[in-house]
């Protein structure tokens, strides 16, 4: 935590830089572990339509219950794995793990994976995403892959040739946290995404404030224009989900719907779904 010294620069307490430093190195430590003896997991959270509210995918969400310490946040862990570089070994283990899940699923509901940038940019990646799909036997266009535009960051060269390989290959690509980087738009000018994710930072007020309103409004138009699907992230409640749907934000995801789950009730849910279709 951050507090004024009084001459307008900052001074950081708690927790000390060396504490700070001391958490790190020992998740890093930790996350080999893990790693090796299987402890993490992948969590589902589902995306809906925002007219009717059915299912048409869910993203995969990992989550490390340490034997010790409790649940670790993504936030907490995944920093680390990329600067070690250990993100590419765990990314490429959510990557089989999403599509062997999804391969059992119904045939309309598709898959959201998140890959990290230096994972995106490694050696093979294009090769793992195919080994995936045919060790899972998980169609293509059921699997979507999220990035953000911090993959753009180190130069947009070999990005882009990635991005038109996973393209040819039927795999869809959608723009995690929309808005809240520094170029956004120039990125949708580079690639036609399927889809746009419009960051929870935008969807939080957007029934009360008439800024981040008219924000989400002109993501949704421009995505439209350009041929995108749009989804919000962190929906809540109600007023929240009628205003994004009166906009024509298409599919909704937050904890208003669900969430995100264990495997075992994400197959509860898609039984009683398939139920509720047949009656
Ligand atoms: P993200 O990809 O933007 O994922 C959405 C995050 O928002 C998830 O946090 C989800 O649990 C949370 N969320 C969903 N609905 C709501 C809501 O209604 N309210 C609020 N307050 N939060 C909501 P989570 O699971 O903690 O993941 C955080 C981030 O960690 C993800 O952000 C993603 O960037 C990263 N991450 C998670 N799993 C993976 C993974 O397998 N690979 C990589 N590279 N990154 C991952
Ligand atoms: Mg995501
Ligand atoms: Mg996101
Ligand atoms: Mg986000």
């Amino acid at each position: 935590r951050a507090k004024q010294d009084g001459r307008g620069g900052f001074r950081f307490f708690e927790p000390s830089l060396d504490e700070a430093a001391r958490r790190r190195r020992q998740i890093e430590t930790d996350l080999r572990v893990a790693i090796r003896t299987g402890q993490l997991q992948l969590n589902f959270q589902p995306i809906v339509a925002s007219d009717g509210g059915s299912i048409r995918g869910f993203e995969a969400l990992l989550r490390w219950p340490h034997p010790e310490r409790g649940f670790i946040p993504p936030v907490e862990f995944i920093p680390v794995a990329e600067e070690t570089g250990l993100i590419v070994q765990l990314g490429e283990w959510v990557l089989h793990e999403a599509c062997r899940i999804a391969a059992g699923w119904p045939e309309n509901i598709r898959v959201a994976v998140n890959v990290s940038p230096l994972q995106f940019r490694s050696a093979g990646f294009s090769d793992v995403v195919l080994q995936a799909l045919a060790r899972s036997g998980l169609s293509p266009d059921r699997l979507e892959i999220e990035i953000t535009e911090s993959v753009f960051l180190d130069g947009e060269t070999g990005v882009l040739q990635i991005l038109h390989l996973l393209r040819r290959m039927g795999v869809r690509v959608a723009l995690d946290d929309f808005g809240t980087g520094y170029s956004s738009l120039s990125y949708l000018r580079s690639f036609p995404f399927d889809k746009i994710k419009i960051d929870r930072s935008f969807v939080t007020n957007i029934a009360e404030d008439s800024t981040a309103a008219a924000i989400v409004k002109a993501i949704v138009d421009l995505a439209t224009a350009l041929s995108m699907e749009t989804t919000a992230e962190g929906v809540e409640d109600r007023s929240q989900h009628a205003k994004l749907q009166a906009q024509g934000c298409s599919t909704l995801q937050g904890y208003l719907f669900s969430r995100p789950l264990d495997i075992a009730a994400v197959t509860r849910m898609l039984s009683e779904n398939t139920k509720a279709c047949a009656a």
